[in-house]
């Protein structure tokens, strides 16, 4: 097993600190040792109290994980006071694994986790030795001294935090814009990385993110391709918040989808699906609620494992878009009419409901679709899973289409189904 190590506060609460960490280095597979330098008291709204664990512990329990076992990389995130970045780094100097600096000065909730001595000790003792730091604009404005407005200030500030030679990743979450652009400053160079905002970041998004990398180095993937990777991966996180308190949502660091692969490649997929319907399908094929498409992993056991897309895709003004993103537990009646396809045959994964016409219905069996119907007024309280399997049944196969005939005809629906979000949109461009 991998191993990397995390030195960093305790959060009571659960959502940032330590406890962010171990979760988001075991949902890579890595094994996080988890050296802790802080208790806090803190909940979704407040931090109410700090205890600083004393130095001599703090080194203690560094000599104790690093004479036993093989370290591939660590991270620091809370460190509190300039005693304690100075245990560390003492202890540090004499190890070679790459050190991933979280510069944590304030919690989410905007208390302060640090003393004032901190940011300089930071600057002296931890900058020069560390491989990565990741300050957010805040972070990185007490770090360079730098007031932040602007790119010309970020590009600056980055320079002056990374001119002992280690790269900064100054993230850009804390500034405005719909967009969120973090730079990095990697050999001399500036990478710009851009991704929709999706919301503010809730408790725990800096200490996820350095953890994703800490835990993507520790697995020997190189910088650039952790720090991407691990970009990736918070977003993700950041669209998976959950809410446990009266305050700020918690980033969700356990990304399965992420951790599984096959989960990921479904989401992009799907995004890359519903890109396509905004181009060619018609007007008059989607309901006033709008048209998805659904896509489940291969061992699909409930909705919880077909994604589709959060919101639909409806249109507005003459033009299609897409309400959100690709999301695991939103296709709502899909995923029942996808999970009942996969019983018959569970290479049929995916599908894409549309609104019924004769007319669109004519269309599909001139190219040669196979269609089958299910009338409600027969199966007056079947559940919508349970018609699409009456459909299959009938028919002996899952065909392309499933026409669901419901007791108010408006609302008759045209269920497509094929293996993949490719195989529908090869169907729906035969007869769009
Ligand atoms: N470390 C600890 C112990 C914390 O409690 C917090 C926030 O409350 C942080 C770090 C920083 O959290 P974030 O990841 O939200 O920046």
């Amino acid at each position: 097993m991998r191993c990397a190590l995390s030195i960093a506060g305790s959060d009571s609460v659960g959502g940032a600190g330590i406890q962010a960490d171990i979760k988001a280095m075991s949902s890579l597979d890595v094994h996080c040792c988890a050296v802790i330098t802080a208790l806090t008291a803190q909940n979704t709204t407040a931090v109410e109290e700090i205890m600083p664990v004393p130095a001599d512990m703090i080194q203690a329990q560094l000599e104790a994980v690093l004479k036993d076992v093989d370290i591939k990389a660590v991270k620091t995130g809370m460190l509190y006071s300039a005693e304690t970045v100075g245990v560390v780094a003492d202890i540090l100097e004499d190890h070679e694994m790459p050190l991933i600096l979280d510069p944590v000065m304030v919690a989410g909730v905007g208390d302060s986790l640090a003393r004032d001595d901190l940011a300089k000790a930071i600057k002296r003792k931890l900058i020069p030795m560390c491989e990565l730091i990741t300050p957010n604009k805040h972070e990185a404005e007490v770090l360079s001294g730098i007031s932040i407005r602007d790119e010309e200030d970020v590009k600056y500030a980055c320079e002056v935090i990374g001119k002992d030679a280690s790269s900064v990743l100054l993230k850009g979450g804390h500034m405005n814009g719909t967009s969120v652009i973090d730079y990095l400053y990697l050999s001399s160079e500036f990478t710009r990385i851009e991704y929709p905002r999706l919301e503010r970041a809730g408790h725990g998004g800096g200490c996820t993110l350095s953890s994703f990398i800490t835990a993507n180095m520790a697995k020997s993937v190189d910088i650039v391709n952790s720090i991407l990777i691990s970009r990736k991966m918070i977003q993700q996180s950041i669209a998976d918040m959950y809410v446990i308190g009266h305050g700020d949502k918690l980033v969700n660091p356990i990304i399965r989808q992420m951790g599984d692969k096959e989960r990921f490649r479904i989401l992009d997929d799907l995004d890359d699906a519903a890109d396509a319907l905004i181009n060619i399908t018609p007007e008059e094929v989607v309901p006033n609620k709008g048209v998805n498409i659904a896509f489940a992993t291969r061992n699909a056991a409930g909705p919880e494992d077909v994604a589709a897309i959060e919101g639909k895709l409806s249109f507005h003004n003459g033009s299609m878009r897409k309400n959100g993103k690709s999301k695991f537990g939103t296709a709502g009646h899909l995923s029942y009419a996808i999970l009942a396809a996969m019983e018959k045959n569970p290479k049929i994964r995916s599908a894409f409901n549309m609104k019924y016409s004769k007319d669109m219905v004519d269309v599909m069996e001139e190219v040669g679709l196979s269609i089958e119907y299910t009338d409600r007024k027969k199966h007056k309280n079947a559940l919508s899973g349970e018609l699409i399997r009456y459909a299959i049944q009938d028919a002996g196969y899952v065909p392309d289409v499933i026409v669901e005939k419901a007791s108010n005809k408006g609302d008759n629906i045209i269920r497509i189904f094929g293996k993949n979000p490719e195989s529908i949109l090869e169907k729906l461009e035969l007869i769009f």
